[in-house]
């Protein structure tokens, strides 16, 4: 196009789809660029922050807390409330749920993940998945509407059994806060709460997989001594709708059926280019499908230094929606791009109060009291929005150091 002398040059689109930790990097970093126009797109008008999901469902925390506005959080950015249902790369084109279309010049792709079955039968429709706020609200429903429709006589006393499988770090923090939510319910259901059990279910040889096997230990201690029943080599085959059904034949009878295992990529984008296990879509060095389309997060597929996948997890969303942010600078200004590298920073995972294990590095990790105290900290950190963080530290020093959770009102 000819320009006027004088006459800065239109701003190109960028397009980024999801507003979670990988999306709202990218938008945030490059908010202020003089080259690029960003729109954001979501079909929710709030980033979640997915790692303090289980307090919410544990009536810990209240559901505002953990859902970060976006739609007036960057002035700079335009953001829409909408499903992207099909994204044209040739064409340079996305159609969302409402049927309008948009062109953009670069488009990033950080549409996250979603809970998997696996295919076992009745999983779907008789347990309970965490991934959003609702199924957080579920959780906490069932968990806290069992005792009431006990006492009334309405469902059988096994209704206040807890069965969650996955012995993952979602899993493990689950199981210690729902185990502290039986013992404070105590007081409102005196003659019941000892009744109420937790199960912990991990099909693998042990809890915390990818944590080293001495603090996979230490977690399955620490929950043993909560009382938690955790069973390893323990695979579900079926769910129905009042227990589980696992591998050895045995059954567990349960009110309250959690599914915290697997997170595949959305299977909707596999059209987009090659995946490999767990629907992820394989980039390039510099995070690119193509020079148009970028992709970010757990929906990304690249290789850490051992050769594996990263995590999913949300360090590396965020580090690679910032890493894409700066390339696309770079290509303003005539600069070669740059290979994304992952800066591994550990892996933590809170057991219960004053209890949690953080692994640095394999030969740097602690558990306990400081190991609970460091991950307090680093969430707080990592949350968006000072009045979220603020309430969330509140509500904190009122938990921990009071010593009774706030517990919602469920109607
Ligand atoms: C219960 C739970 C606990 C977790 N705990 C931890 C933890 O302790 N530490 C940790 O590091 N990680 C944790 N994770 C993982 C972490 O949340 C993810 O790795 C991280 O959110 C990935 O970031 P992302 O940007 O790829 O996707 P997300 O943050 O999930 O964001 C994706 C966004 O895309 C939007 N979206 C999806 N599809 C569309 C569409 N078609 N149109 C419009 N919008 C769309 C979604 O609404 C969402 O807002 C946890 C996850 C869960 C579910």
């Amino acid at each position: 196009m000819l320009m006027e002398f004088g006459t800065p040059a239109p701003k190109k689109e960028v397009v980024v789809i999801g507003a979670g930790f990988g999306g709202l990097a990218c938008a945030r970093k490059l908010r202020k660029s003089s080259a690029y126009r960003v729109t954001l797109i979501d079909r929710n008008p709030y980033q979640l922050f997915s790692p303090l999901l289980y307090q919410v469902a544990t009536a810990s925390l209240p559901e505002d807390d953990i859902a970060f506005p976006v739609r007036t959080a960057y002035r700079e950015v335009q953001f829409i409330r909408a499903e992207v249902t099909n994204i044209d790369t040739e064409a340079k084109c996305i159609t969302l749920n409402n049927g309008k279309t948009m062109a953009y010049d670069d488009l990033v792709l950080a549409v996250g993940s979603e809970g998997t079955t696996f295919g076992i039968p009745g999983v779907a429709e008789h347990t309970l998945q965490m991934k959003s706020v609702g199924d957080a609200r579920a959780i906490r429903t069932s968990l806290l509407r069992n005792y009431e429709s006990v006492e009334d006589g309405l469902l059988p006393i096994e209704s206040l059994n807890v069965v969650i499988v996955g012995g993952g770090p979602t899993g493990v923090e689950l199981a210690g806060a729902v185990r502290e939510l039986q013992g404070e319910i105590k007081r409102e259901f005196e003659h019941l709460a000892p009744k109420a059990t937790v199960t912990l279910l991990e099909a693998g040889p042990r809890l915390l997989p990818t944590f080293q096997p001495s603090s996979s230990e230490h977690a399955r201690n620490a929950l043993t001594k909560m009382g938690v029943d955790v069973r390893v080599d323990a695979a579900v085959v079926e769910a129905t709708p009042t227990s589980l059904r696992l591998k050895d034949g045995s059954e567990l009878v349960a009110g309250t059926r959690i599914w915290a295992a697997g997170v595949v990529a959305p299977p909707r984008w596999k059209v987009l280019g090659d995946t490999e296990r767990g629907n992820r879509i394989k980039v390039n060095p510099y995070l690119q499908l193509n020079d148009s389309t970028w992709i970010v997060g757990d929906v990304a597929s690249f290789a850490g230094t051992d050769g594996r996948p990263l995590p999913m997890i949300a360090p590396v969303a965020i580090q690679q929606g910032r890493h894409v942010a700066r390339q696309l600078v770079r290509r303003e200004r005539g600069e070669r791009f740059e290979s994304f590298t992952y800066r591994d920073k550990g892996q933590m995972a809170t057991i219960g109060r004053r209890k949690a294990v953080v692994e640095v590095r394999p030969w740097l990790r602690f558990n306990g009291t400081l190991a609970w105290l460091t991950w307090l900290a680093l969430h707080l950190a990592y949350l968006s929005g000072g009045r979220n963080r603020t309430s969330i530290f509140a509500d904190w020093i009122w938990n921990y150091l009071v010593w009774t959770p706030r517990r919602t009102i469920v109607d």
